[in-house]
C-alpha cells in the first residue's frame, strides 16, 4: 500500500493535487523550482526537498505536474533530477500534458532503474484540481495502475485506464484538440453575435441549454462576458498543447486543419501579450480583427 508520496511541480494544477494528498493523510514531500510555492505545504506538515532527486528518496510514489516537455527534460532527466534519485520498487506518475513519445521515453528510462511508470494526465482545471474533481486518465502496467488508483481517486472524480504507456497522454491530446476547437467556436460565435447586435446574456442563456451545450462553453462564455480572463489554464499552455497535437497528428498522418487555424489565433493572442491570461483570451485576437469587444451590457 502506498503511504509516502512526493509531489513535484506546485503550479496551478500541482498545488491542488498536493493539497488533496495531504488532506487524504499521505506523508508528503514537495519540491518546486520557485521555492516559495512550497511554504504553504511546509506549514501543513509536508517535507520540503532541496532537489527533485532528494524529493524522491525513501518514498513509495513520486507524482509530478510540470509545464511541458522541456520541464520534464530538466526535472526528470537532468542533473539531480527525479530519475537520478529513484530506486528499485518505486513508482513514478507523470500528470503533465506532454507528447506520448515523452511518456514512452520516461517509462523506458525508469524501467532501467527498476521503477514503474504511469502517464496520468488530467482534464479539469484549477477549480477541479482544488476540489479533487479532476477527470484522470492513466496508462502503463495494469497491476501498477491498480496499486496507484486509490491515490488517483483522492484527486479526481473519474479514473480511466488506457493500456500501454503513452496512451493516456494520447487521450489527453485528443481531448485538448476538442477543447481548442470548442474555445475557438465559442470565440468566433460570440464575436459574430456582438457584431450582429444580439443581446449577449440571452446568447449565453441559449448556449447553456441548447443541444450543443457544454460546461466549457458556459464557463468560458460567462467569464468572457464579464471580461474575466484570470488564469485557470494559461493561453500559452493551450498554444503549447496545440503544438503537441500538431506534432502528434502529423506523426500519425491524421488531418487537423481546424486545429491549425486555432493555433494561428493563439499565436496572434500571444503576440498581443495575452499568453499568461486564461486560454479564453484567444477571443482577443478575433476582437482586434473585428474591431469589437465582447462584453455583457
Ligand atoms: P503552471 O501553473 O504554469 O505550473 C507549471 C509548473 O511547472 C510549476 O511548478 C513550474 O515551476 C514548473 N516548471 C516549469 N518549467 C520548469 C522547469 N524548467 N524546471 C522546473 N520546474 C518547472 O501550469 P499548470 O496549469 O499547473 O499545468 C501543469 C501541467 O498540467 C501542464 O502540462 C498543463 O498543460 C497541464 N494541465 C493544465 C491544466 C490547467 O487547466 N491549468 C489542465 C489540465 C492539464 P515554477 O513554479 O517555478 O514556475
Amino acid at each position: 500500500m502506498i503511504k509516502t508520496i512526493s509531489y513535484i511541480g506546485l503550479g496551478t494544477m500541482g498545488s491542488g493535487m498536493a493539497s488533496n494528498l495531504l488532506k487524504a493523510g499521505y506523508e508528503l514531500t514537495v519540491w518546486n523550482r520557485s521555492v516559495e510555492k512550497c511554504e504553504p505545504f511546509a506549514r501543513k506538515g509536508a517535507r520540503v526537498a532541496d532537489t527533485p532527486a532528494a524529493a524522491v528518496r525513501d518514498v513509495d510514489l513520486v507524482m509530478y505536474s510540470l509545464s511541458n516537455d522541456q520541464a520534464i527534460e530538466e526535472v526528470v532527466f537532468g542533473t539531480k533530477g527525479i530519475l537520478s534519485g529513484t530506486k528499485e520498487g518505486q513508482i513514478a506518475v507523470d500528470m503533465s500534458t506532454v507528447l506520448p513519445a515523452t511518456s514512452v521515453r520516461e517509462e523506458e528510462a525508469y524501467a532501467k532503474r527498476g521503477v514503474d511508470f504511469l502517464d496520468a494526465p488530467v482534464f479539469g482545471s484549477k477549480q477541479e484540481s482544488a476540489d479533487a474533481k479532476l477527470w484522470i486518465m492513466a496508462a502503463g502496467n495494469k497491476a501498477i495502475f491498480e496499486k496507484v488508483k486509490p491515490v488517483l481517486e483522492h484527486l479526481g472524480q473519474t479514473v480511466h485506464y488506457f493500456g500501454k504507456n503513452g496512451n493516456a497522454t494520447a487521450m489527453k491530446l485528443v481531448g485538448n484538440l476538442i477543447v481548442a476547437l470548442e474555445l475557438e467556436a465559442l470565440s468566433e460565435g460570440l464575436v459574430l453575435a456582438q457584431k450582429a447586435g444580439l443581446d449577449l446574456n440571452t446568447v449565453m442563456e441559449v448556449v447553456k441549454v441548447a443541444d450543443f451545450r457544454s460546461p466549457l462553453l458556459v464557463g468560458n462564455g460567462q467569464n468572457i462576458l464579464k471580461r474575466d480572463f484570470s488564469t485557470s489554464f494559461a493561453l500559452k499552455l493551450m498554444l503549447k498543447d496545440t503544438n503537441l497535437i500538431g506534432k502528434f497528428g502529423e506523426s500519425l498522418k491524421s488531418p487537423i486543419p481546424g486545429l491549425r487555424i486555432v493555433e494561428k489565433n493563439l499565436e496572434s493572442a500571444v503576440r498581443l501579450g495575452f499568453g499568461k491570461e486564461n486560454a479564453s483570451a484567444v477571443i482577443k485576437a478575433l476582437e482586434k480583427e473585428a474591431g469589437v469587444e465582447v462584453k455583457a451590457r
